[in-house]
């Protein structure tokens, strides 16, 4: 019997009520979108080109819809226990 080592990416529990993932049913990920600042080309800095904030998606589980709402109220908080999890982005 073969299982995924990592079903949620690395990330074991629910970083809003410390939950493991899947105790209480069927994980909710959870996708926070954030403009990545870029460091200006020099075609930027010429003013020939205007500046695009690259979006970025991070997303991460929270073990109930409810864990989910509140880790989405404050997004950085919560991703940067799961970083802390997995041991890295
Ligand atoms: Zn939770």
């Amino acid at each position: 019997m073969t299982r995924p080592a990592e079903p949620y990416r690395g990330q074991k529990r629910c970083p809003v009520c410390g939950a493991g993932l899947g105790a209480r049913g069927e994980p909710v990920s959870v996708d926070w979108s954030i403009a990545v600042p870029q460091k200006p080309t020099l075609w930027q800095k010429m003013g020939l080109q205007s500046k695009t904030p690259q979006q970025q998606t991070m997303s991460f589980f929270a073990c109930c819809p409810e864990c989910a709402e509140a880790a989405k109220s404050s997004p950085s908080t919560h991703l940067a226990k799961v970083i802390v999890e997995r041991g890295g982005m």
